[in-house]
């Protein structure tokens, strides 16, 4: 681990919103500037007693010295013990499959990012996993596959992309931990802001830094965290996770560590408003003339409310479905007439994004065709409700 030394250590333990914001009070070492300074070193000098005076050696062993402020303020937000920062949030998911020994059976949500699924489907089974894919909000299917047989991790994404399916985290967990299984959870849309999956359970913790946590749509970065006081099991394998990291090279670049850090400062009040944000446009489409059906977990008809309202906190985060009516072709052109939602794939930025997955995911999506995903931005929300009710009036003229 590197730059250890804190500027001014702090003797209280704060609220995550002061974490957050402070970074945890980090300062560089030796100029003590405010933001930490970007180090770009692919190697360490060591010195004649052939000795590296700040433990540092080589980038892809132990990362840029600005891996451990992020790690270290990534892991307090979710209340673990640890993190590891990755080049991408797939390269933090598949580790985390990677580092299972071959033929470990794995029970998954049938619903969850699909870049992961596509993953598991392709290469996961190839290396000797057995791929076990559930519907994650059905209690009784979670527990009958893994109870089938010896199960070494289950997996979970609330709410789910793109559909934001909901999973009953700490009852999973508990069927996972009954059964001698590690409990893994996708956290990157809630955000600790709004789920902290440790406290329903998990052993582990993964994030697309790429989405909330950096906030400004330029950066690629990924992480895991360890759960607090982890079992025996859990600690062996972040130790494998570590070593795998050092000896395969996911890393972050120093510039990109440095903007993610930079991003993480105001997750919290970016958070609120998309939420907020987010509640406000499901509320105003829910029963639209021109919607069959809005996706979000903040609606009170939503089929996983219940269990999101007791298991998220000041919100339910900032992304919806919104599923139009009519012929499916009617949705694809209600985004091509937006004008202020952006079409592109990604989410959690400051800027609203439109996104018909189908299109995006291709050949084998399970996404339905009527749907558009929303990523909710920091945008006045009468912006965005105005520019999606004019594409859906104008795609329902060109139909009629
Ligand atoms: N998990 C979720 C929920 C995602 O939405 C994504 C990307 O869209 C990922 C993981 C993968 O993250 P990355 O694109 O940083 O590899």
């Amino acid at each position: 681990m590197n730059n250890r030394e804190k500027y001014t250590p702090w003797t209280h333990t704060y609220h995550v919103e002061t974490r957050a914001a402070q970074g945890d009070g980090w300062r560089s070492p030796t100029t003590g500037a405010v933001p930490p300074a970007i180090s770009m070193g692919a190697t360490y000098a060591r010195d004649s007693e052939y000795r590296t005076p700040a433990g540092l050696a080589y980038l892809r062993d132990q990362g840029a010295p600005g891996f451990e402020q992020v790690e270290d303020v990534v892991a307090g937000l979710e209340g673990g013990s640890r993190g590891l920062l990755f080049s991408s949030g797939m390269a933090a998911a598949t580790a985390v499959f990677q580092v299972l020994p071959a033929g470990s059976r794995v029970v998954v949500p049938r619903t969850m990012y699909f870049g992961l699924t596509k993953w598991l489907l392709e290469f996961g089974t190839e290396q000797g996993l057995e791929v076990v894919q559930v519907p994650m909000d059905d209690l009784d299917a979670v527990a009958a596959a893994v109870a089938a047989a010896p199960t070494r991790l289950v997996w979970a994404e609330s709410p789910a992309n793109p559909t934001w399916t909901v999973t009953d985290l700490a009852a999973v967990g508990a069927v996972a931990r009954e059964a001698g299984a590690l409990f893994g959870v996708d956290n990157t849309v809630p955000t600790p802001v709004h789920s902290r999956p440790f406290e329903h359970g998990a052993d582990l913790v993964m994030h697309s830094g790429t989405k909330y946590l950096n906030g400004h749509t330029d950066v690629v970065a990924g992480l895991l965290v360890l759960a607090p006081g982890p079992d025996e099991r859990a600690a062996a394998l972040w130790e494998r996770l570590e070593l795998h990291r050092r000896l395969t090279g996911p890393l972050l670049g120093p510039l990109e560590t440095y903007l993610l850090m930079r991003g993480i400062r105001t997750l919290f009040p970016r958070m609120r408003q998309i939420s907020a944000t987010a509640m406000a446009l499901a509320e105003h489409f829910a029963g639209h003339p021109l919607i069959r059906k809005v996706a979000y977990p903040g609606l009170p008809d939503d089929p996983g409310h219940a269990i999101a309202a007791r298991q998220m906190s000041d919100g339910f985060s900032g992304m919806l479905s919104l599923h139009v009516d009519g012929e499916w072709q009617r949705s694809l052109r209600t985004a091509q007439n937006c004008e202020l939602f952006i079409r592109a794939t990604s989410l959690g930025g400051v800027e609203s994004l439109i996104e018909h997955r189908y299109t995006f995911e291709g050949p084998g999506s399970t996404s339905p065709k009527d749907m558009l995903r929303v990523s909710v931005g920091l945008e006045n929300p009468a912006d965005l409700v105005a520019d999606l009710e004019q594409a859906l009036e104008r795609a329902a003229k060109e139909d009629r």
